[in-house]
């Protein structure tokens, strides 16, 4: 292999790069990325960048050690795909590769309409987002999900005037379930923010949002926080299996044509917020489109490009920062059959876990990062707990 070319240049694309050097591949090595900046940090962005702590997030990479050609603010606009190897279209022209590493993350859903509306992905969009939180602002925010939640913080913090619309009838519902999403309801409150959850948006109009009932919250700025896509639509008519995400086995390579082992591309991966790989921890596809995966994973698709074995059989783990409270969760609750909590949810610090029988599917934890740790590891280890044990917050999450 002596021609590999990384489309996407967020935190899976850098560290695919860094990845392949530091596995000693020594051959041509290009970064094409829609983003005319450096790869740099998103999870800071709806936090210390908002907040105004912060205004640069570039991800710390020696490029001239990497020796990797950077294209800059250039698009990939199609793939060829031949029997080995094959040929990027792109707005800086036809690359031709030998191995191809798909890292072109997520874009954000908009809502319908023709008002204006923020989104929350890039630099950017946080820089602008900034400059409109000002103290008495009208922010009205659509979705308490991760994103909504912390820009709703930012937002309260700089005395903004702050509503947030969620169709659920709880606060990250989507991803918790609504019995666990709803013990965060009471943090809008507690930061002056008003929750209005089962409000369903028909569309953006200039100075706020129409509501599906009839109805309308006036605005100065709102913001749309309703969950990304990968967006793949340069990928149409490759031949790669495209569900969602790229459909990938366990080492992150992409299918072409159907999802069997005969159909598998060896010269082609992808990783980070836009792959939908094979989990044969929990038995089925994921999409994580959290930063550990972008972190990490990319070591695996990297060695797996260069024909080395490498599985990638993480359990997912993911943070957030919301009202004054340190979020972390570990796990898959997706299959999970009872919740138990361990402390008082009205309380500062508490975890909630699930449990399939005495096995430990997944934790969320408030505050509490030695939970997470502990439960991290018995997680990973698959390794059974005392259900009674567990509810005991002064009992450390250990194995039964
Ligand atoms: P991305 O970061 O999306 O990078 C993809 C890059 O590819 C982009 O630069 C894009 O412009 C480029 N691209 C797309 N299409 C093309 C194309 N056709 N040609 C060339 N380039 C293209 N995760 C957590 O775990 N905890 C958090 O607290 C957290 N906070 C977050 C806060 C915000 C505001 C956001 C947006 C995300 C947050 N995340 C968080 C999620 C985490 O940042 C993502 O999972 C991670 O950035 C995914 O990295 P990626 O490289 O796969 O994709």
């Amino acid at each position: 292999m002596d021609r590999v070319i990384v489309v996407g240049g967020g935190l899976a694309g850098v560290r695919a790069v860094e990845s392949l050097r530091g596995k000693g591949y020594e051959g041509g090595l290009t970064l094409v990325s829609a983003e005319r900046h450096l790869p740099y940090d998103r999870p800071p962005l709806s936090k210390a960048v908002l907040a105004g702590d912060s205004d640069d997030t570039t991800v710390d990479a020696d490029w001239d050690a990497l020796r990797a050609d950077l294209l800059l603010g250039e698009r990939a606009t199609g793939l060829r795909l031949d029997g080995r190897g094959g040929v990027v279209a792109s707005t800086a022209g036809d690359l031709p590769f030998d191995g191809l590493v798909i890292a072109t993350g997520a874009v954000p859903i908009t809502l319908p309409g023709d008002g204006p509306q923020h989104v929350l992905r890039t630099i950017d969009q946080a820089r602008d987002l900034r400059s409109r939180l000002v103290e008495g602002a009208r922010i009205v925010i659509v979705g308490a999900g991760w994103i909504g939640a912390e820009v709703a913080t930012a937002a309260a913090g700089k005395g903004c005037a702050v509503t947030v619309v969620e169709a659920a009838d709880a606060p990250l519902a989507g991803a918790l379930g609504p019995e666990a999403g709803a013990h965060t309801a009471p943090w809008y409150a507690g930061a002056g923010v008003e929750l209005r959850t089962g409000v369903k948006v028909a569309e953006v109009r200039d100075g706020g949002l129409v509501l599906a009932g009839g109805g309308r919250i006036d605005a100065d700025e709102v913001v749309t926080g309703v969950g990304v896509r990968p967006d793949l639509s340069w990928l149409d008519g490759s031949g790669l299996l495209l569900e969602r995400g790229v459909v990938t086995d366990g080492s992150f390579r992409a299918y072409a044509g159907t999802e069997e082992p005969g159909s598998l591309r060896p010269d082609v991966v992808a990783v980070g917020d836009c792959a939908a790989w094979w989990s044969a921890r929990y038995g089925r596809r994921l999409l994580v489109e959290h930063w550990d995966v972008a972190l990490n994973a990319p070591d695996v698709a990297a060695a797996a490009l260069l024909g080395q074995d490498a599985v990638y059989d993480a359990a997912p783990y993911f943070w957030s920062e919301q009202f004054g409270r340190m979020v972390q969760y570990a796990g898959s609750h997706a299959a999970s059959e009872r919740m138990v909590l361990r402390g008082d949810p009205s309380g500062r610090k508490w975890t909630l876990a699930w449990l399939t029988g005495d096995r430990l599917d997944a934790v969320l934890t408030v505050d509490r990062p030695r939970d997470l740790v502990q439960a991290r590891r018995v997680i990973a280890a698959g390794t059974p707990v005392d259900p009674g044990a567990l509810a005991d917050p002064d009992v450390p999450v250990r194995q039964a």
